[in-house]
């Protein structure tokens, strides 16, 4: 596991807001503040099928602005291309081309672009054990399932305990193979293996009545399966506004030296982390740090 470098991260800097792509802008503030990917671009072999990692480390390594937004575009149209061959689907691949997307669906595209390094890949991978049992006949099964995906915040409970251990609702249709009743099997998600980068999804469009969302933590316990918790950080939240129409994005975010406000070309310094209630998505990063037993 690798712990969180400042070092390893860049310096802040903007980017421009062509094609309406704050939310792919937002998105890529948001992973480059995360040291682990950032040491990790940095290594990338030069090999054709790698090409989405290579841009990202031209976006690291561009010493002008012409050069950053063309690797930047470059990225954009690949992740658009990427789009338009998973869904065959042109129109949809334009429209993403256009901007005025989602910062979420953004990610889940370029990690499948990224998932090709398997040094990249390990740093997004989380075990989950989905346990399923039929409260009629009390039999259980589990499987385990790996993925580079999102977690999906779905209320308003504490992060910790809906990323850790959660009842999922399962489809009424759903029968259950030893005694083939319908509807009598439950399922419950525990999270069995933790990566060094955790990207978390909360509801975008938050009425006022639902303001009393959680804050995030600064800093999430895990538990480790040799024992004591791993300490995770908050790196940088991704935020939002607007409706289904359209919105807006930014990022809240740290760098090497200090944290900003990144808001396309307008990059802002703070005096210390801001943590938001209200983000869309909050990206943790693995401290370094072991506690030996859970707080
Ligand atoms: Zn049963």
């Amino acid at each position: 596991m690798q712990e969180l470098l400042l070092t390893a991260l860049p310096d802040a800097f903007g980017l421009e807001n062509t094609n309406n792509r704050c939310f792919f802008n937002a998105l890529l503030q948001g992973l480059l503040s995360c040291s682990s990917f950032t040491k990790t671009l940095a290594e990338v072999p030069s090999k054709k099928e790698y090409a989405a990692a290579i841009l990202l480390a031209n976006i690291l390594n561009a010493d002008d602005p012409a050069k950053l937004n063309k690797y930047v575009h470059q990225l954009h149209a690949l992740v658009a291309h990427h789009l338009y061959k998973k869904s065959d689907d042109r129109h949809r691949a334009t429209m993403f081309l256009r901007g005025q997307q989602c910062s979420a669906e953004a990610y889940t595209l370029l990690m499948d672009l990224l998932e090709v390094v398997p040094a990249i890949k390990n740093l997004f991978t989380h075990r989950k054990q989905h346990i399923y049992y039929c409260t009629k006949c009390d039999s259980a099964w589990s499987i385990v399932v790996e993925n580079t995906n999102v977690f999906i915040l779905e209320d308003n409970a504490p992060i910790q305990e809906q990323i850790i251990r959660y009842r999922e609702k399962l489809d009424a249709d759903c029968t259950c193979s030893k005694c083939n009743t319908k509807g009598t099997t439950e399922k419950i998600v525990k999270l069995k293996q933790v990566p060094e980068i955790m990207f978390m999804v909360s509801k975008k469009y938050v009425s006022p009545a639902e303001t009393n969302a959680h804050m995030p933590p600064k800093e999430l316990f895990i538990r480790s399966a040799h024992g004591g918790s791993m300490v995770y950080t908050i790196v940088a939240q991704i935020l939002h506004k607007g409706n289904l129409d359209g919105g807006h994005y930014w990022t809240i975010c740290q760098r090497r030296n200090g944290w900003y406000v990144i808001n396309d070309d307008a990059v802002t310094a703070l005096n210390e982390p801001a943590v938001s209630k209200m983000a869309y998505i909050t990206i943790y990063h693995y401290t370094g740090r072991r506690l030996s037993s859970s707080p």
